[in-house]
């Protein structure tokens, strides 16, 4: 069964339409990358997964839960880490954890034994009791991808995760969450607007003022262009690469 299932999806503030007929599939285990420029509507797709915002037109499934008739078995299967950072900088990092583990009511001992194993595999564990306003960025989204992680989720959805961070915070933070994807079978929807965070064996989405302009494995997107994404990128958005 596909991790996530999306059909002709459309969504407009007012009347500005900042989705249209967006349809895909994630299947289990596997990092797609979702790749488009500022404005193309990521964070809006980000805000209808988690239902943030009520659909308007369109299905979604995750884990073959519609979010529309059963939203809180399909909500239980997803993890989330939001553009903008939810962390609480005054509290702890452990606190942070808590919080959320009570949010979705984990009884408090699976509660402490999940908080260690995901403080163990972030390698956040020695920085539990300090405040989250005393790490640096990416110590912090290590802590929101934990803290995505806690209710043991079949899908991760992270958008623009890595964007504050110095290069080589962003590289690692990507290559992280790929090792995630390969040791756990979770099934990770990345999206970035920088086309280094995209990967030659990933499966890409490319988001272009709402829509959807390819869809399939990254070679196969770039191979009408020499092989080369920035190419591919710049023809199918009709923008200059960010490299
Ligand atoms: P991305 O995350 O890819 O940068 P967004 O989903 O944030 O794109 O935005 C998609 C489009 O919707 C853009 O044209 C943006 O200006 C518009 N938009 C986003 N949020 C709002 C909002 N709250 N009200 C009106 N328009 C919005
Ligand atoms: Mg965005």
């Amino acid at each position: 069964m596909n991790a996530l299932e999306v059909r002709d999806l459309a969504f407009a503030y007012g009347a500005r339409r900042a989705l249209d007929g967006v349809g895909f599939s994630l299947p289990a285990g596997r990092f797609t990358a979702l790749l488009g420029p500022n404005g193309a509507g990521k964070s809006t797709l980000i805000a209808l997964l988690t239902r943030l915002y009520d659909l308007q037109q369109g299905e979604i499934e995750v884990g073959g839960c519609s979010l529309r008739r059963q939203p809180r078995l399909a909500l239980r299967q997803l993890g989330v880490v939001f553009q903008q950072s939810t962390l609480d900088l005054d509290l702890s990092v452990e606190q942070n954890l808590r919080y959320h583990a009570a949010l979705h009511g984990l009884p408090r001992s699976v509660a402490s034994a999940r908080i260690d194993q995901e403080l163990l595999r972030q390698q956040l564990h020695e920085r539990r009791h300090d405040k989250v306003r005393a790490l640096n960025g990416g110590h912090r989204r290590r802590l929101e991808i934990a803290r995505a992680l806690l209710h043991q989720p079949r899908l991760l959805l992270l958008d623009e995760a890595s964007v504050g961070l110095d290069p080589a915070a962003r590289q690692a933070l990507n290559q992280h969450v790929r090792k995630l994807c390969r040791d756990d079978g979770l099934a990770v929807l990345w999206t970035t607007h920088l086309l280094d965070e995209v990967g030659d064996q990933d499966a890409l989405l490319v988001l272009d003022r709402g829509r959807l302009v390819a869809q399939g494995e990254t070679a196969a997107i770039c191979a009408p262009h020499a092989g080369s994404l920035a190419h591919a990128f710049d023809h199918l958005t009709g923008l200059g690469a960010c490299a």
